[in-house]
């Protein structure tokens, strides 16, 4: 691990304070919270900071769930979201996101500002060995365009970067609308999470919309009629303590046998939470017939291009959202 120094400010004003000031090289300190993704980067010296500011114990940790929707304080644990009666019964989606995700001990442990800015699981950026990473090292090329992908995107890709966007927590919240409240730079903004994650582009590095030294302070979800009628359906190697090889998030409001609406997102297969409003828009008004899930969730491939290992995922995808369809809709 590389040195470095750990800031241990008394509120949040002095953590943006601190996280505001830029150190060596102009970089700007970087924060931690529960520590379960940034520990392992550091160990392994894929992340080098100058300065680490510890915002443990500053950020607001409550879960709030009221008719205008859901409000989920960024320090809140995933296992606390994952066992909140309201989001249990009212966003069925969240909760399974979140139990599909880690184990027991990180869901103890990892929050829900940390589970939207976890870096991508791609082997070449999390192993310094490999030295052609655009997302590490700007410029260095891509080991995994004509190596081993498997685990990569084919939605949202670049000739850049690959790599998928591993948080399922972010599919749930993408197809469910929600929006990131962001604080730093003497402002607070809110940033719908749609447009939260960065297509990679030329530049992989830069992977969110946030500002050096801002932080997210809240996550909120509109109250939606789709909400109580959703499935999260996670296809991994294993069957737990495992990133999705494909996932698919479904909500949907039903009208007799028919879908009257239905939000759509993808995890897995993407380089950001990627919603599929065209799959969205076939299904409203179907029914929960094969041919008819069948042709909507085809659209989903439209953009889509594999590198090899990872071709696979192209029709594995379209079959999740099918099943999940399937699944939200007989749901009573
Ligand atoms: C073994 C293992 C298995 C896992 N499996 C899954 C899985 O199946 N699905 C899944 O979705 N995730 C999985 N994860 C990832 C896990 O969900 C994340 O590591 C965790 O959510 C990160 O939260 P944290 O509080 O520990 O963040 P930290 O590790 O403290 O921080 C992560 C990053 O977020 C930044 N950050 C954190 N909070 C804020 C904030 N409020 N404002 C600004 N920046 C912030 C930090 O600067 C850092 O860059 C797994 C992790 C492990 C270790
Ligand atoms: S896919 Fe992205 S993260 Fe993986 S090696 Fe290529 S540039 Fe790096």
């Amino acid at each position: 691990m590389h040195p470095f120094t750990l800031e241990r400010p008394r509120d949040l004003v002095a953590a943006l304070a601190f996280g505001a000031q830029a150190g060596r090289n102009d970089a700007p300190a970087e924060y931690i919270v529960g520590g379960t993704d940034m520990v392992q980067l550091l160990q392994e010296y894929v992340r080098q900071p100058e300065r680490l500011v510890s915002l443990a114990g500053l950020l607001d940790d409550r879960i709030e769930a009221g008719s205008q929707g859901l409000r989920l304080g960024a320090a809140a644990t995933m296992a606390d979201v994952a066992a909140h009666p309201a989001v249990v019964e009212r966003y069925p989606l969240i909760a399974q996101a979140l139990l599909n995700s880690a184990s027991p001990q990180v869901r103890n442990q990892a929050t829900m500002g940390g589970n939207l800015l976890q870096r991508t699981r791609c082997p070449y950026f999390r192993d310094v060995g490999y030295t052609a990473c655009n997302k590490r090292a700007p410029g260095s090329g891509c080991s995994a365009i004509g190596g081993d992908n498997r685990w990569h995107a084919v939605l949202g890709t670049s000739e850049a970067c690959i790599a998928a966007n591993p948080s399922d927590l972010a599919v749930a919240l993408v197809a469910l609308e929600a929006a990131v409240e962001v604080r730093g730079g003497g402002r607070q903004r809110v940033v719908p999470l749609l447009e939260f994650h960065r297509l990679p582009g030329t530049t992989p590095h830069v992977e969110t919309v946030l500002e050096p030294g801002e932080v997210i302070t809240a996550i909120t979800v509109p109250a939606s009629p789709l909400a109580r009628r959703s499935h999260y359906l996670k296809v991994r190697d294993r069957a737990s303590f495992e990133f999705a090889v494909v996932s698919a998030a479904v909500a949907l409001e039903m009208d007799g046998g028919r879908i009257r609406q239905a939000r759509i997102a993808l995890g897995g297969v993407a380089t950001k939470p990627w919603r599929l409003p065209r799959v969205e828009t076939a299904l409203a008004g179907a029914s929960l017939d094969p041919a008819a899930l069948r042709a909507a969730a085809a659209l989903a491939a439209e953009g889509a291009r594999g590198r090899g290992h990872n071709d696979f995922k192209i029709e594995l995808m379209q079959r999740a959202i099918m099943r999940a369809v399937e699944t939200a809709g007989g749901r009573a």
